[in-house]
């Protein structure tokens, strides 16, 4: 059972992979890297396939460094 909160995983996430997100490039979503539990190789901007939690679509995901604020 994985009972953490929203909050609790998102910050998991971010510990995994921090500042990186993955962008669906069919609907724009993003979300964080972190969440599919690989470590960034390299510099990142590449793109993979996955399934978008949004649109449920697999396509190409790109992975790229969140824009600093
Ligand atoms: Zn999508």
């Amino acid at each position: 059972m994985d009972d953490r909160t929203e909050e609790q995983k998102l910050a998991e996430y971010e510990r995994r992979a921090p500042g990186w997100v993955v962008r669906c490039l069919r609907c724009g979503f993003t979300e964080p890297w972190g969440k599919h539990g690989y470590r960034i190789r390299g510099r990142g901007n590449f793109c993979t396939i996955t399934r978008c939690s949004r649109c449920s679509r697999y396509c190409c995901h790109r992975v790229e460094k969140r824009k600093e604020q």
